[in-house]
């Protein structure tokens, strides 16, 4: 059954090389026995990482790699890695051994016990995920529509199907969390214990932020709607103390209140409101801008063991 499938496992890789060669070996052993490829994306790491994957590539033929031109983020990473996989069935894993090759068997067993299509891993209890990992995953559960499980890691496996569904989605920016869920397809979630976690990740609070800003503006339209609510509230209130200031001078013959820091107040105040709603139109502007731009998500290097480039090559399919 599975036995005879080939597995693509997709690894992008960023300043890993101390993790690449028992990351190698790990893999190979788990993978023993069947028909298996390792793409592994070098995203313009500044360690190296690059040296480590060429020697791994040219012991090894089934480890492939792809080297990006630069530092393109691990969604773009992502992405390579995809359009150079030629399994039947994918493995999408870290490259820091966070997440453990030894689980591999076991989620391809669950993709053919359950007949779904993707697999997805949840970390233990006792590991739960740095904070910016777990707001990154709070910003984009609340929006899909899906329950998004809490504790869900990249680490997952999935069909050939599934692979095809993800690249046919042209968008820049694109970011596979929210899309995995997006695409739809059946999937199970199973447990699994994680592997030690580096001191480091290679993501910093800022990078991660930008990441789950990135969600937030993709995936919804909270930004524009929050500030239209706040808008329609303050033009309710102005409509309401005019409707009171004017029944005060019909009634009791009353002028207008005094108070320069009042007026103050509500110049600044609606000013900064004014500014936050362009801003928030200006960053969808900006964000349109460039998906009209349709550059490719990332552009190769060099590549070892890949036989032929992906004709997309990362470029835009529109
Ligand atoms: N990664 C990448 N490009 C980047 C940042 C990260 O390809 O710009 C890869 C990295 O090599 C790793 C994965 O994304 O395989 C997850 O990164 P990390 O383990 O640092 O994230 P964390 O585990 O802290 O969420
Ligand atoms: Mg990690």
């Amino acid at each position: 059954m599975s036995d005879n499938r080939r597995v693509s496992v997709l690894v992008p890789v960023y300043n890993n090389a101390p993790t690449l060669e028992p990351l190698c070996a790990r893999l190979a052993a788990a993978l023993e026995g069947r028909d298996y490829e390792v793409v592994l994306v070098n995203d313009g790491s500044r360690d190296d990482s690059w040296a480590r994957l060429s020697q791994l590539a040219a012991a090894n033929p089934r480890f492939k790699a792809i080297g990006l031109s630069r530092n393109f983020g691990q969604h773009p990473a992502i992405a390579a890695a995809l359009d150079h996989a030629t399994g039947d069935v994918m493995v999408l894993m870290d490259a820091d051994l966070e997440d453990e090759p030894e689980h591999i068997p076991a989620l391809l067993s669950a993709l053919d016990a359950n007949g779904v299509d993707i697999v997805y891993t949840e970390k233990d209890e006792a590991r739960a995920p740095r904070f910016t990992s777990r707001f990154y995953h709070y910003v984009f559960s609340r929006i899909v529509g899906v329950s998004v499980p809490r504790r869900l890691g990249t680490y997952r496996a999935f069909t050939r199907k599934v692979q095809q569904a993800l690249r046919a989605f042209p968008e820049r920016h694109v970011l596979y969390g929210p899309l995995m869920f997006f695409v739809g397809f059946r999937y199970t979630t199973v447990p699994v214990t994680g592997g030690a976690r580096p001191d480091r990740s290679s993501y910093s609070f800022g990078k991660r932020l930008r990441l789950a800003l990135n969600s937030l503006v993709t995936y919804t339209d909270l930004p524009p709607k929050l500030f239209a609510g706040i808008g329609l509230g303050m033009v309710a209130l102005a409509f309401l103390y005019s409707a009171i200031v004017l029944l005060q001078y019909l009634i009791v013959g009353q002028s207008l209140p005094q108070g320069l820091t009042m007026i103050v107040l509500l110049v600044s105040g609606m000013t900064g409101m004014l500014m936050l709603a362009i801003g928030t139109l200006g960053v969808y502007i900006f964000r349109i801008f460039q998906e009209v731009l349709a550059r490719p998500r990332y552009l190769v290097d060099d590549a070892i063991n890949v036989r032929a480039l992906s004709e997309t090559d990362g470029r835009s399919r529109r």
